[in-house]
């Protein structure tokens, strides 16, 4: 819940005119507000816009959401589910985001699936089991195919908005277990094609090293998106490790 319809305006465009970068893909994830804004100045750019949530209903009597048709309408064909911060002050269960994966996935929507354990989970050594069970209760079932439609954001929830960063060990040692874990309930070539974000302070002083990483394809920017100079940074770190 940041910026406004011209702040949105302002860095989009600060954005589109400063990326040189190549062999990254970019997108940006605005409040629902101003999706179109966005839409209308990404067009004829490589910058694509996300939503950061959606209904898993097709329509209905659910005041104050949004279903994926509505935005697909508009021309946004892909969401962030299952932020930290929808599961921690919006009460949204692994039961609830199955269901709006479904939805995503029946509309013909990219889904960026975002799960990560707390800084408790973490000091108790149950990291890599948070994690699994996260994935396996709202992943594990689809087909494989549908997997072309995912893209994984290992955020720690004691990362995010924090300044404190996943060192680049704890985040290659994350990621290669995500793949570990989906090599064993599907397959070597989907674990290995499938993209995993990570996303918890990632700032230009540290991009390039997180993103460096074997099992690391990106990231995940919350704070330092906000500015488009530091965007601008931890984009072209990310251009350098590709
Ligand atoms: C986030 O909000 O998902 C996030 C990763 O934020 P930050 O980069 O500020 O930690």
């Amino acid at each position: 819940m940041n910026k406004d319809l011209e702040g949105t305006r302002n860095l989009i465009t600060e954005l589109i005119n400063g990326n040189n970068s190549s062999g990254v893909s970019v997108k940006i994830a605005p409040t629902f507000v101003n999706l179109m804004a966005a839409k209308e100045l990404v067009a004829g750019s490589d910058i694509e816009v996300m939503a950061q949530n959606m209904h898993f209903a097709d329509n209905g009597a659910f005041t104050g959401e949004i279903a994926a048709g509505m935005l697909k309408a508009i021309g946004v064909e892909e969401f962030i589910l299952g932020h930290s911060e929808r599961r921690s002050l919006f009460g949204e269960t692994d039961e609830l985001l199955k269901k709006k994966v479904r939805a995503a996935l029946d509309n013909g929507m990219k889904v960026m699936f975002c799960f990560g354990e707390l800084l408790e989970e973490r000091k108790a050594a149950n990291h890599f089991k948070v994690v699994h069970e996260q994935l396996a209760a709202v992943l594990f079932d689809l087909d494989e195919d549908e997997w072309q439609h995912i893209i994984l954001a290992y955020e720690p929830v004691w990362a995010i908005g924090t300044g404190e960063t996943a060192s680049p060990e704890q985040a290659q040692e994350m990621h290669a277990y995500i793949r570990k874990s989906i090599a064993e309930a599907y397959t070597d070539s989907l674990a290995d094609t499938v993209s995993i974000l990570y996303g918890g302070s990632v700032k230009p002083g540290n991009a390039e090293e997180l993103f460096g990483q074997p099992d690391v394809d990106g990231g995940l920017i919350g704070g330092a998106s906000l500015v488009a100079s530091d965007f601008l940074a931890i984009i072209e770190a990310c251009s350098a490790t590709r």
